[in-house]
């Protein structure tokens, strides 16, 4: 048999020509960034199979990276965060990418449970779902996006986010920047992505896909209904409307400096934050006399909290125009000039006000003045409206404390402190941007994000 030696090599060349410029298209990363929400899915989903085929330790190496990629870029999301939303306050997202980034469980967070007996050794332990698909807000864009990052990645899963658009590059951002991370340490790309325009239409296709095992869905009411209508397996973190009471054995020093740093923070976006206030009426001016000291600007006219509320309520709903702007400007624009240093304003009003019953997400905060602590509960829990999310009391005795605890039943309840003591600032615990209320896993973490499995060895391995 005779070899054309030239035919060999012209094949042979054409096919290393193939393969390398097929290996550069498997190596060019993507970073999580697809311009169609079917191929970010699919790319999770190749990069989930390739996250349990790691070990243990080296996907808490990814998680640890995460975590530093994040805290490097804090003051990046930060910024990037108020310029593109224009929402909140730069100091504060920098704090809060910190504490997601610092204060997330990882793969610790995963416990195995054990059984023996007689029969033998059962372990029960937590799983992945596989590919998670999860919708953030505009409130805490990249927040969220590296709380559930690490807490999906540390159970075994890849991310599909849907991001809200106003949001859009500065979740990119941080999308690309994780995955790159987690590249560098070893892991695969793309086990975080999204596609690079995100709307309500990607998200339903999101939702809908058959290889998303799990939703997770953090913002108000209209999306999580949307993934409990979905027919997966879903958890829904949504709004809230935290009610301040304050009792007359309160210290209200104290208590009228929390309830301003906890309703300033951020410009009031953190779905935790104090949006009420309700006061026995025999310390309200002492009360509202330390709010004033923290940077509380008190408006006292009636036509003025008219204008104020007919500007910032829209149909009972918070004027998106006003969402997480500094006080200065929302007083600004009905002609109220406020000094320097002004966190904050308050102003006394009925139970039943709208600036009350509204989830503002503002600097806006109203007072109501109640003649007993009975009655401060009932109205604190009719204000909640039922969503379960936060309460925040400052009160000395035990019994109204834990009355209050009992009646409103929310998943947070701060005592004697700024309301972001409950996710980890300042007080006990770890943090989350995701808050399961309405489905009850309460602050999620990676033990929410994995399936619960049970393996028996039948008679034998038990010591007992
Ligand atoms: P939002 O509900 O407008 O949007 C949240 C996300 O859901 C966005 O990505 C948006 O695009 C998407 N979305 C909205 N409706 C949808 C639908 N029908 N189908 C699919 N996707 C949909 O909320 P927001 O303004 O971004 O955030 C503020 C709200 O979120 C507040 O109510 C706040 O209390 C709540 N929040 C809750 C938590 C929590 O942990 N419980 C955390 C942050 C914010």
């Amino acid at each position: 048999m005779t070899v054309d030696v030239q035919k060999v090599e012209e094949l042979v060349k054409k096919i290393l020509e193939e393969m390398s410029s097929s290996n550069n298209e498997a190596k060019a990363p993507h970073f999580g960034l697809f311009e169609d929400m079917e191929e970010a899915i699919e790319a999770a989903e190749a990069a989930q199979k390739e996250l349990v085929k790691l070990s243990l330790e080296q996907r808490g190496k990814l998680i640890d990276a995460i975590r530093k990629t994040a805290i490097e870029n804090a003051e990046l999301f930060a910024r990037m965060a108020v310029d593109e939303s224009g929402m909140g306050n730069y100091q504060d997202k920098v704090l809060k990418n910190r504490l997601a980034a610092e204060k997330t469980p990882g793969i610790e967070d995963l416990k195995t449970e054990a059984i023996s007996g007689d029969h033998g050794l059962t372990v029960v332990e937590l799983s992945p779902y596989g590919v998670i698909g999860s919708i953030t807000p505009t409130t805490n864009p990249t927040e969220t996006v590296i709380c559930n990052s690490i807490g999906m990645i540390a159970a075994g899963n890849a991310v599909v986010f849907s991001p809200h658009p106003t949001a859009k590059n500065t979740s990119l951002k941080a999308i690309e920047l994780l995955n790159q991370a987690i590249v560098e340490a070893g892991g695969p790309d793309n086990l975080l992505s999204t596609t690079v325009n995100p709307s309500i239409e990607q998200a339903n296709i999101m939702m809908k896909h058959k290889k998303i095992r799990m939703l997770v869905a953090t913002g108000g009411p209209g999306v999580v209904k949307a993934v409990l209508s979905s027919g997966k397996k879903a958890i829904g973190a949504g709004a809230g409307n935290p009610p301040a009471v304050v009792d007359e054995t309160a210290d209200l020093e104290k208590a009228g400096k929390d309830i301003i740093d906890g309703c300033s923070f951020d410009n009031n976006l953190p779905c935790v934050a104090e949006k009420e206030v309700i006061v026995v009426e025999s310390v309200a001016d002492y009360l509202i006399f330390y709010m004033k000291k923290n940077g509380a600007f008190q408006i006292t006219d009636k036509g003025q909290i008219q204008k104020l509320t007919e500007l910032v309520v829209d149909k009972g709903h918070a004027n998106k125009k006003f969402v997480g702007k500094d006080v200065a400007y929302i007083l600004g624009q009905i002609g109220i000039d406020v000094p320097a240093g002004t966190r904050v304003a308050i102003m006394d009003v009925p139970g039943d006000h709208p600036l009350v019953t509204a989830e503002l997400m503002m600097p806006i905060l109203p007072v109501v003045r109640v003649e007993n602590v009975e009655k401060a509960i009932e109205l604190a829990v009719e204000v909640e409206h039922g969503f379960r999310h936060t309460a925040i009391m400052h009160s000395k005795n035990v019994d109204n404390l834990t009355n209050f605890a009992k009646a409103i039943q929310t998943t947070i309840f701060v005592k004697n402190g700024p309301s972001y003591a409950g996710i980890g600032v300042g007080g006990e615990g770890y943090t989350t941007f995701t808050i399961a209320g309405p489905t009850g896993e309460g602050l999620t973490s990676a033990k929410n994000f994995a399936r619960r499995r049970k393996c028996v060895l039948v008679d034998g391995l038990s010591v007992r």
